[in-house]
């Protein structure tokens, strides 16, 4: 073994052996894998090798239709067979809510340029004879499917890495990780010591022990799974090979395994595996089978496939494999560690781990991963995703792995954790909760303990009239928003506008002045959206996501400001209420002596002020549109802030509204958000930021792009379209249609109470920036007509917000 390696991968799995493969096509050739057993020794060999594209986020889609497109390729580079199979998919609909969804899933496969083929039950029984039709209502069938062989993938992947000038050290563990003080790292193993200048933690099963070594909690855990295979089915003697197969109803995949079906399923009562801490003498191991578990399941499958009845069980799998909370990768580097990444956290290695490797690979040799990869970033989690909640959130994801997600669903498990102190304030007013990051925020507000509950459905729910009310306050009269759940950060120091003004797009405000400004990265794409609120000179608070926050550390990491300019996360530390909506300014007026006129405190200004006896950061600003203030005190303030503005409010027509109206409202004024307006694959010019950007300022971080962006005018165009329809409004994701062609991508939608229509933001090329008809959204399978807007549809001018 070589004593120093650019990069050390730990872990031969399938994940470890592509990221060694794509480092070594990226140009990094010093690449060294370090496996304590054999390739594929931990989840990998005994997995069931199927793979699919579709994927709730279509960036991770794109990644999954990379990863099947490979397999070809690496065959041919390495030598070496992947055992492919591409038979095609079917998805199966036994109720019609799921047939919906499986409308909505060919929808979006439409602009990944997927050909998804909705059929009927008849249909179906024909392409995968060995359904009971009577249990099904239709199906999805997609042609990009099929199964591979776990060992000739992971080979593969090696070889081709070998061949390009990787080395591979078997049976060799690693035991610790030194960093050294340059940032590169001393990688102890078992035989012999390497120093690498990068770390990447492919570890599978161990991923949390190896990022324990550098004292990193990471939010993973395996799951038991069980897969079995019946013995020969004389139906499929001689016939073309069978349809891998989804039965959603059933929990249940299928394909063919020689002449027999390999079945397996994700049972609701699954149960995980090692949850503190996983074995190390656990090397290509399988765990007892337990058939009761899956009983509920096979059941199902026995019924919906008779004719696997006719035939016994040759085999039962029962094997363990990894989950972050979301089921998604966790992917990237770690906020806090110099050169250390992590790609873990894979529970689907055959339909990612190309996409893993290709973008772990990109982000190390190039600074930037290449592409949108938000939804599998590992600093999607920060501290409060510890092992409990991990062990919580995985059981419950697990357990509705084919379960529907509706648009308008809350999910359950560990709940509540986060909350703030007006949590039972709201509680009492009938809040119906969301979570997000694990903190608790109101969605809506009922008008009885009774009511405080939201039907999921793919159309409008029993929110709909009550969110209606909510936005009419806000019109009319005043409204009340808690707002905690933003992301705060607080610069101080004498450098701090030479700092901000490198990272951030737009120009530092004054002191007591607002400026929202867009944060780039080097490829001039949006990578954030920030209200800079300048206290003094020396001192700027920013509201951010708060989903983003361990994203943005690790960023300023990246490009840390200049001595004596403290970057403090501060979160929690400021709560914060809103009020919005005509008679807002009357409302806080009463409460405090501060001059509020129009004169005095003009919008985008931001100052310490007192309202009562509360001591609070206050801008005069607002996401709904409406006349507003965000008022931001220390958590201790936060219960006495809250009725002194419901006391007052009373006169005023106050009303509590939620996140839910709040999306509305923002819609209504095409006001984008971070994780759907803007993310890393648009540019400031495409998403409607470019005012923000101010190029006169001097240099800062993505300005040459931005700048070429601006000449060119970029390739694609956020756009507000009025949709024609019925009881359903877009949720994100639908395609947009124009002249019978898919052109673009709804990034979200709700009913806009207050101008009367369901409105769509979306993404569309630039080259129909100047059309206005002909355009078609697709909801729920239905192609509804679409009207480009100009302007936002409610005050583009800007005068109730301002005035
Ligand atoms: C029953 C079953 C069925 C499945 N079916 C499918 C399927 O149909 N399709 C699909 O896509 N996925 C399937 N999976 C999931 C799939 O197996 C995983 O996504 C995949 O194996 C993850 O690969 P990995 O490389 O991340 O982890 P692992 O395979 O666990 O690899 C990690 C490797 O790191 C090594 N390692 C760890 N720590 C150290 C250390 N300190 N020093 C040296 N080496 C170390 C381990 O020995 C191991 O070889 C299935 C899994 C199971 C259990």
């Amino acid at each position: 073994m070589k004593s120093d390696a650019r990069v050390v991968v730990i872990g031969g799995g399938v994940v470890g052996a592509s990221v060694l493969y794509h480092l070594t096509r990226a140009g990094w050739k010093d690449v060294l894998l370090i496996e304590r057993g054999e390739l594929t020794c931990g989840s990998t060999w005994h997995a069931a090798g199927g793979m699919h594209t579709l994927n709730g986020d279509p960036n991770v889609a794109r990644l999954q239709q990379y990863t099947i497109n490979l397999y070809k390729e690496l065959e041919r580079i390495s030598g070496q067979s992947c055992g492919l199979h591409m038979p095609g998919g079917i998805m199966l609909a036994g109720t019609r809510e799921r047939f919906d969804w499986l409308k909505m899933a060919q929808a979006r496969g439409r602009y990944l340029g997927m050909e998804l083929e909705l059929i009927s039950a008849d249909e179906a029984a024909k392409v995968f004879p060995i359904i009971d039709k009577k249990y099904f209502v239709g199906a999805l069938l997609d042609p990009i499917e099929g199964h591979i062989d776990p060992y000739g993938v992971t080979h593969a992947y090696a070889r081709a890495a070998q061949i390009a000038g990787a080395e591979i050290v078997r049976h060799n563990r690693v035991v610790d990780l030194k960093a050294r003080a340059d940032g590169s790292w001393d990688v102890i193993s078992e035989g012999g010591n390497v120093h690498a200048e990068h770390v990447v933690n492919a570890g599978g099963l161990w991923a949390r022990e190896v990022g324990r070594m550098v004292g990193l909690e990471l939010p993973v855990l395996a799951m038991q799974h069980q897969y079995l295979i019946t013995e020969d089915l004389p139906a499929l003697k001689g016939q073309k090979e069978l349809l891998t197969a989804i039965d959603f109803e059933g929990e249940i995949y299928t394909r063919q395994e020689r002449g027999g079906v390999l079945l397996g399923t994700y049972e609701r009562a699954g149960v995980p595996w090692s949850p503190r801490e996983t074995p190390w003498d656990f090397t290509q191991s399988l765990l007892p089978e337990d058939l009761e578990r899956i009983a509920p399941s096979l059941e199902v499958g026995f019924k919906h496939f008779p004719t696997l009845t006719e035939v016994g069980i040759r085999k039962v799998v029962n094997g363990p494999f990894t989950f972050a909370p979301d089921g998604n990768p966790l992917v990237g580097p770690i906020r806090g560690l110099k050169n250390f990444w992590v790609a873990c956290g894979v529970m689907a290695g055959f339909s990612q781990g190309g996409g893993v490797g290709l973008t772990l690979a990109q982000w190390m040799v190039e600074g930037d991963p290449g592409a949108d990869v938000w939804a599998m970033d590992v600093a999607r989690y920060g501290d409060w995703a510890t092992l409990a909640y991990t062990n919580a959130k995985v059981r419950e994801n697990y357990s509705r792995r084919f379960r529907i997600r509706f648009p308008n669903e809350e999910l359950p498990a560990a709940r509540p954790l986060r909350t703030t102190p007006v949590y039972e304030r709201l509680q009492a007013a009938h809040a119906v909760f969301g979570e997000y990051c694990g903190l608790e925020h109101a969605l809506w507000f009922a008008p009885s303990a009774k009511e405080a509950h939201e039907n999921i459905t793919f159309h409008r729910s029993n929110a709909h009239p009550h969110v209606a009310a909510e936005c009419r306050a806000v019109h009319e009269a005043a409204g009340l928003l808690e707002i905690s759940n933003y992301g705060k950060f607080e610069v101080s120091g004498p450098a701090t506008e030479e700092w901000l003004s490198y990272v951030m797009a737009n120009r530092v405000p004054r002191a007591g002045r607002i400026a929202l400004s867009p944060m780039l990265n080097e490829r001039g794409k949006l990578i954030g959206d920030f209200t800079m609120c300048r206290v003094d000179e020396q001192r700027v608070f920013l509201i951010c996501t708060w989903a983003a926050e361990v994203y943005y550390r690790r960023w300023f990491e990246r490009h840390p400001p200049p001595r004596g300019v403290t970057v403090r996360p501060c979160a929690m530390e400021y709560v914060g209420l809103s009020i919005a909506g005509p008679n807002s300014r009357a409302l806080l007026q009463g409460l405090t002596s501060s001059d509020l006129s129009s004169r005095a405190f003009p919008f985008l200004s931001f100052r310490q002020i007192d309202i009562g006896m509360v001591p609070a950061l206050v801008g005069r600003i607002s996401f709904t549109g409406e006349l507003g203030y965000e008022i931001w005190v220390t958590s201790e303030y936060q219960r006495a802030l809250y009725d002194l503005l419901s006391s007052a409010g009373r006169e005023q027509g106050l009303r509590l509204f939620g996140g839910r109206a709040l999306n509305t409202l923002r819609i209504e004024k095409s006001f984008g958000t971070w994780a759907r307006e803007y993310r890393p694959i648009y540019g400031p010019h495409e998403a409607g930021l470019g005012r923000f950007v101010d190029f006169a300022k001097g240099d800062f971080i993505g300005r040459a792009a931005a700048l070429e962006e601006k000449e060119s005018g970029g390739t694609l165009r956020l756009a507000t379209f009025s949709v024609d329809a019925a009881d359903a409004d877009a949720a994100g994701d639908e395609p947009i249609w124009h002249d019978g062609h898919v052109v673009g991508w709804v990034t979200s939608g709700a009913y806009g109470h207050r101008v009367g229509r369901s409105i769509a933001l979306g993404y569309i090329p630039a080259a129909l920036d100047s059309a206005q008809e002909g355009f078609e959204i697709e909801l729920i399978g239905e192609r509804r007509a679409a009207t480009r807007e100009s302007e936002a549809l409610l005050d583009p001018g800007g005068s109730r917000m301002r005035g």
